[in-house]
């Protein structure tokens, strides 16, 4: 089945299917204001939802450095050749024009959880009622040896959207004939599991037809990865004795690189490389730090809601949360700010609360048409989101499975980014 617009959409409300007991409003000064902090797949889904649905009984604020939000989702194509840059990126106009939501742009510096303002690096103070970070991931500084992110020009991690990937882009297609790629892939738990093995997919579909005696080397320190056997099988089908990857149980967890020299360096031996994508480890977005809501990685949250452990009125949505077993994702994200807006709009309203339910599906690429997935949904229990059930693309399926599956991804990607900003 193709997933359209109107089907994603559908089955998120379908999934809000029963009633709760309203909350109460306990507010001294006109209108509740929410904050929301990122204006990704989390914060954008949350402060439309939010504003949408309380139809104008909330006051809400999204604040986001950015004009354009480039995706994530789908920069693996980009680097392939199957997108262009421009379809990547998404503004908030429409948030603000058509659902009134005040977007400010602008960086998040500090919050203070007594006064319950929020500090704006123009140096301005948003009050709130409620809070909601979706700031996505900050990386663990000294993760990978040699690797810093005032390295991030000589080698790019390109895992957050827009000039980092477009500048990954770049140096793949510069690469001297045979040259080297080398990818350090990142431990868990990192944002999108099978991102760097679809990236993998997309640098060697590029390569076989430019650069054909080219070479891929990853070094990984896990010893599985998500959708492995799909994508290795993809790996010998299309892109036969190009890619190399070593995963811990082969020294791929003990790297380091030197930027200078453009060396990579796996269990003792050393490289010389011409393009080298650098993932470090990952940990919650800074400014969920600030606010005193982690654990120093991530932030605790409770699956009904996703409310913080640390605070009942801050709420983290996404990839900086810790919320159980749902990846890190756009899917998941979009997913738990319907949940979370749906909660919030009750606690501030007194309007209805359904039961918390969830979903997610990862689509990979790994050569023209031939798409896999893998998903499942989820239910908010007391300690945790927790997988209800699941399913993956099988190893050895028919083309026109495959080619479906790939089909299926472009009608979820116009979906969410629809349900994220139209
Ligand atoms: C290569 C790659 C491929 C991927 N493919 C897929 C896919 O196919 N499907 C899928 O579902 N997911 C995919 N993902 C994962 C997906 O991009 C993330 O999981 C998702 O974006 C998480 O949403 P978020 O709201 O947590 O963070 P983000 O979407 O990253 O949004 C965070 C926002 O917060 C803003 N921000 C950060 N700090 C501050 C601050 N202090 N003040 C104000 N704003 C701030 C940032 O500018 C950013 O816009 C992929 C990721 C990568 C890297």
């Amino acid at each position: 089945m193709k997933l359209n617009r109107r089907i994603f959409m559908g089955s998120s409300a379908a999934a809000m299917a029963s009633l709760s007991s309203p909350a109460v409003l306990a507010d001294g000064h006109g209108k509740p204001r929410v904050v929301v902090i990122g204006g990704g797949a989390g914060g954008a889904t949350v402060a439309k939802y939010l504003a949408k649905d309380s139809k104008g009984e909330i006051d809400v604020t999204l604040v986001e450095p950015t004009r354009t939000y480039f995706t994530c989702f789908f920069s693996n194509l980009y680097l392939g050749g199957f997108k262009d840059i421009d379809d990547l990126g998404h503004t908030y106009g429409t948030l603000a024009a058509k659902y009134g939501i005040n977007v400010v742009h602008d960086w998040a510096v500090n919050v203070d959880r007594d006064s319950k303002t929020v500090t704006l690096a123009g140096g301005s103070k948003l009050p709130y009622d409620k809070l909601v970070l979706s700031p996505g991931i900050d990386f663990v500084e000294g993760a990978v040896e040699g690797w810093s992110i005032a390295a991030q020009n000589a080698m790019p991690h390109a895992y957050k959207g827009g000039s980092q990937t477009e500048l990954l882009k770049a140096q793949v297609m510069a690469m001297p004939e045979g040259g080297t790629f080398a990818m350090v892939a990142p431990p868990n738990p990192y944002r999108c599991p099978p991102g760097p093995y679809e990236r993998i997919s997309m640098v060697a579909h590029v390569l076989k037809a430019n650069n054909p005696t080219a070479k891929i080397i990853v070094a990984d320190p896990k010893d599985k990865f998500s959708k492995q056997a799909l994508f290795q099988e993809g790996w010998a089908n299309h892109y036969a004795g190009m890619v190399d990857w070593i995963g811990s149980d082969f020294g791929g967890g003990n790297v380091s690189v030197d930027p200078n020299a453009m060396t990579i360096t796996i269990d003792g031996e050393e490289t010389k490389v011409d393009a080298c994508n650098v993932i470090p480890a990952m940990k919650a977005g800074r400014i969920a730090e600030l606010a005193g809501v982690t654990d120093g990685n991530w932030a605790p949250v409770n699956a009904a809601d996703m409310s913080t452990k640390a605070d009942a009125d801050v709420y983290v949505l996404g990839d900086s949360s810790q919320q159980g077993d749902m990846p890190k994702s756009g899917f998941s994200a979009n997913s738990q700010a319907k949940v979370c807006a749906n909660a919030v709009r009750g606690a501030l309203t007194g309007s209805k609360v359904f039961p918390a339910k969830f979903s997610n599906t990862c689509w990979s690429l790994i050569d023209t048409d031939d798409g896999v997935k893998v998903g499942a949904t989820y239910e908010a229990t007391d300690e945790k989101i927790a997988k209800v059930d699941g399913f993956i693309s099988a190893t050895g399926e028919d083309s026109a499975t495959r080619k479906a599956t790939y089909e299926e991804s472009e009608g979820w990607y116009a979906g969410i980014t629809a349900d994220m900003f139209g």
